[in-house]
């Protein structure tokens, strides 16, 4: 299957076309004919409604056709007025804004436009406010019959929506009938889709609404379809070349470990451990991800697993994303194991020489079953006796797909349990994570109290501090959060660093263990950012420390001290030596101090809803109601949105839908950071349906054609294969 030549033109060669208006293609990524046809407009100008002046009706969006007359810009006393007169026949459109000082480009006299807006009727004009005026070629007809919505590209420099119209517009004709099918015809007609014939044009050029609708879901179908495709592949590949020691669970063996349990398990812990043995049973390796709201138990359930694993002579493995929590996960195990005969190995970033050394040896010789740390331990050097079950603990932190190239000390591969208690919608499981299978933990462990929220106004300070501080004074303890300056930074290297599967040893972190939420920023200075955090965290403290809070027993903690003082700080906390702790985001995940009532977070709109989520899951987690204060000067929308939001919502699963959805599926949890393309047409929160839809539909081509060797679906195989063989590792299909 080879493109034919006129759909690989390169695009300066087109006919008509400048060297510059090629170069302004190319800035949008655009070389070739065949690019331009699958550049597909962001929107449409809704022209359904055209009318000529005379037929105009009050209050209804319509559109008509006229020449710029004159327009005006002045200040009123109500703000900034623009004003356009379009000539219209026999009479005038004024095309009014207030406010809007952007719109006052210079408008060009004497070109011919079409205004589209609600108008109302003030003789002798009919006034139309805020407008959308579209700018047509003195030799652009529009015909209102054929052409009731224009498409809206997105565009660069110089370049105008009429250019970049008449030029697909000119390929259309000549270059559609060249493209190439991917899906069997039956198949189309089976799903109701258009053909790529019928909707390369539609969706540029769409007749009307339905035909749109039916062009974009051609689109947004073949794009999910293609992921869910991969997606598919992945796991069929994984169930036929991964071969793993099955690890049976017996009554004994369950008795055994459910006796080191202080509580009984949640019905939703039972649920999810039943899911996990019947996995790790089989000998295919477990690809589990347990999504699990903070505090709803996760750690017993990995250990549940590791339990499995050690009783059936295997070692197991816990990986945290943060020194902080990977000690307290030591701590924890420690205590639960405390009457087994299980070695625990703690594998960390700043352990000594000697002291490596010994753990290393431990490992290898399998004295130690049971093995903690931070990623450290997939870095490589760490060679295994018998490694069976891998747990990764808060993965989202992380690049998804890492199946680290372990040591595993036999021929078969571990099993791997992936936790993330930032609940994931749903549609984004399905295409992040569509290759896992997800356990969902729904409910809590019985007593767990409320946690109360309050956004308070700045003038309300004073009366929180003195609210914390009675609270201290009757027990509890506290966490108060700064934000880092440029939080982004740190963990986007970290995750970068993970997913490349780093040289660079990870076993000493060269960053600070405060792993936010990764957002795409530009590299700069860490060193200095972090010293500018360090400072406001000071600040903070001082702040405190010398004013509402004095007399307490403040401390101070941030990702650049060192190990052996973090961890000196989180048992001065946990024993209740240490009442109130200033902390940048270290404490973010996972910790687990059950006294601890109270949090106050500084500059909240700097977070994000599951950063923010995550850090209220810090209280109560215990006997005692929670009580949580906001502090934040949010200076846009959406950051107000997102903290009402908070404020409201404490369900992890719908604050996680509302993130999604004022972030914007754009976003989607920052693909860039799990490796995956992203989407070009469609969107997973308006998508949903035809998500499902398509991801039925490449499951049961799959099963029913593994490894997509049939002719038909040559095609379709090499486009899955073109896109995601790579992130995925598909390469080696078929
Ligand atoms: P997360 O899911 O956030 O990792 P943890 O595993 O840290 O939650 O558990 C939160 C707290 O709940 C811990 O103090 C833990 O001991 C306690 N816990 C877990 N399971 C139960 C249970 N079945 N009954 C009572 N307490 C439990
Ligand atoms: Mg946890």
């Amino acid at each position: 299957m080879t493109v034919p030549e006129p759909l690989r033109t390169p695009i300066p060669q087109l006919p008509g076309m400048t060297p510059l208006r090629a170069e302004q293609f190319r800035r949008l990524g655009l070389f070739r004919a065949r690019d331009l046809l699958f550049y597909f407009p962001r929107d449409y100008e809704d022209l359904t409604d055209r009318r000529d002046l005379k037929d105009l009706e009050a209050g209804k969006l319509q559109s008509v056709q006229g020449t710029i007359d004159r327009w005006t810009s002045r200040t009123t006393r109500r703000g900034p007025l623009t004003t356009l007169f379009v000539h219209c026949g026999d009479g005038y459109v004024k095309a009014q804004w207030f406010n809007m000082p952007f719109v006052t480009k210079p408008f060009e006299v004497g070109r011919r436009v079409l205004v589209t807006g609600k108008p109302k009727d003030d003789p002798p004009y009919w006034i139309m406010n805020h407008p959308t005026v579209t700018y047509l070629a003195d030799d652009e007809e529009i015909d209102t019959a054929l052409e009731p919505f224009l498409p809206i590209y997105g565009l660069t420099e110089g370049l105008t929506q009429y250019h970049v119209r008449r030029t697909i517009k000119g390929l259309l004709p000549g270059h559609v009938p060249l493209l190439d099918e991917v899906f069997p015809r039956p198949f189309l007609e089976d799903h109701r889709l258009l053909t790529i014939h019928e909707a390369v044009p539609a969706i540029h050029f769409p007749p009307d609404r339905t035909v749109l609708e039916y062009a974009r879901r051609r689109f947004v179908y073949q794009e999910l379809f293609i992921l869910q495709l991969a997606l598919a592949m992945r796991r069929l590949q994984h169930r036929t070349h991964f071969r793993a020691t099955p690890l049976k669970s017996t009554p004994a063996i369950d008795q055994r470990a459910r006796r080191l349990f202080p509580f009984t398990l949640t019905a939703a812990q039972e649920k999810v451990i039943g899911e996990i043995t019947a996995d790790m049973e089989r000998p295919i390796p477990m690809n589990r991800l347990l999504q699990g709201d903070v505090g709803s138990g996760k750690t017993v359930v990995a250990l549940y697993a590791m339990l499995l694993a050690v009783a059936n002579g295997c070692q197991a493995v816990l990986m945290a994303p943060t020194e902080v929590l990977a000690r307290q996960h030591l701590r924890t195990l420690e205590r639960m194991l405390e009457g087994s005969r299980v070695k625990i190995a703690p594998f960390f970033g700043g352990q000594r020489p000697a002291e490596r050394s010994a753990v290393l040896q431990s490992i290898a010789t399998g004295e130690s079953q049971v093995i903690v740390g931070t990623q450290a331990i997939i870095a490589g050097e760490v060679a295994f006796h018998q490694l069976g079950l891998v747990v990764i603990d808060e993965q989202h932190k992380f690049g998804v797909r890492q199946r680290a190239a372990l040591k595993t000390g036999g021929k078969f591969d571990p099993h791997y349990l992936v936790m993330t208690a930032t609940p994931i919608p749903r549609s984004v499981t399905m295409t992040l994570f569509g290759d896992l299978d997800v356990s969902i933990m729904d409910a809590m462990p019985p007593g767990r109290q409320k946690v109360k929220t309050y956004i308070p106004r700045p003038d309300q300070r004073d009366d929180w501090w003195k609210f914390v501080r009675r609270k201290i004074e009757a027990g509890r303890q506290g966490y108060v959060v700064v934000p880092l300056v440029e939080e982004s930074e740190h963990s986007l290297i970290a995750a970068e660093q993970w997913n490349r599967g780093s040289s660079r040893s990870l076993a000493d972190p060269p960053l600070p263990a405060d792993s936010p939420t990764p957002r795409p920023v530009a590299a700069s200075s860490n060193l200095q950012r972090s010293a500018v955090d360090v400072r406001s965290l000071r600040d903070v403290f001082e702040s405190l420390r010398d004013g509402p809070l004095r007399g307490l027993r403040l401390e101070m903690m941030h990702g650049r001290m060192s190990t052996e003082e973090k961890e000196r700080i989180m048992l001065d906390f946990r024993s209740g030596e240490i009442q109130v702790l200033v902390a940048t985001t270290v404490i973010e995940v996972g910790v687990d101090v059950p006294n601890a009532a109270l949090l106050t977070v500084e500059n909240g709109e700097r977070f994000g809803l599951a950063q923010l989520h995550q850090l209220r899951g810090r209280i109560g987690r215990g006997k005692h109601p929670g009580f949580c204060a906001i502090f934040a000067n949010p200076t846009t929308e959406e950051a107000a949105k997102r903290l009402r939001a908070f404020e409201r919502l404490t369900d992890g699963f719908k604050l996680a839908e509302k993130d999604f959805e004022l972030r914007g599926s754009g976003d989607l949890f920052g693909t860039a950071q799990h490796g995956m393309p992203p989407m070009r047409i469609a969107d997973l929160i308006r998508d949903r349906d035809i998500l499902v839809e398509a991801r039925a539909d490449a499951t049961a081509l799959v099963r029913d054609d593994p490894g997509l060797a049939r002719p038909e679906h040559e095609k379709l195989r090499r486009q899955m294969l073109a896109r995601y063989g790579g992130v995925l590792a598909l390469g080696d299909v078929g």
